[in-house]
């Protein structure tokens, strides 16, 4: 067999419809992904502290704590700091957008997900941002 190349990240899914959470979830673990699931923020942010995940992907329509407080608190709590954490939310939430934008969230997907688009920003949001081109790297030769 093929020595393919699966990524193994562990990524948290913050979701209250339990067939979103399906959807993303099959789609995730289809590329190796490893996932973890809650339904409620609260939960979710447990999961973060005890796991510490490589990504959260965050519903903003949440019962109790919705996901933009949801990041406040992760952003708040150093052992969460540093996770990337992408909003994935419907498209009536479109009048929210700006909101979201401006709360600090990695990235922001709309839902229903474009399968191809939504694994692209997963892949680019858990490989950072990109450094300087090698070639300005490349230190001076010594003589
Ligand atoms: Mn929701």
């Amino acid at each position: 067999m093929d020595a393919a190349i699966v990524s193994q990240e562990l990524i948290l899914i913050v979701e209250d419809q339990p067939l979103n959470r399906k959807l993303v979830r099959d789609v995730l673990q289809s590329k190796g992904y490893r996932t973890l699931e809650s339904a409620t923020a609260e939960e979710g942010l447990t999961l973060a502290r005890k796991h510490l995940p490589a990504l959260v992907l965050m519903d903003i329509q949440l019962p109790g704590m919705n996901g933009i407080e949801a990041l406040k608190q992760l952003r708040a709590d150093p052992l969460t700091r540093a996770i990337p954490v992408i909003a994935v939310t419907a498209s009536a939430m479109q009048e929210n957008r700006q909101e979201i934008l401006s709360a600090g969230f990695d990235g922001y997907q709309p839902k229903p997900i474009n399968v191809k688009v939504f694994l692209q920003a997963v892949r680019e949001t858990l490989d950072g941002p990109k450094g300087p081109p090698l070639d300005s790297n490349v230190p001076v030769q010594s003589p």
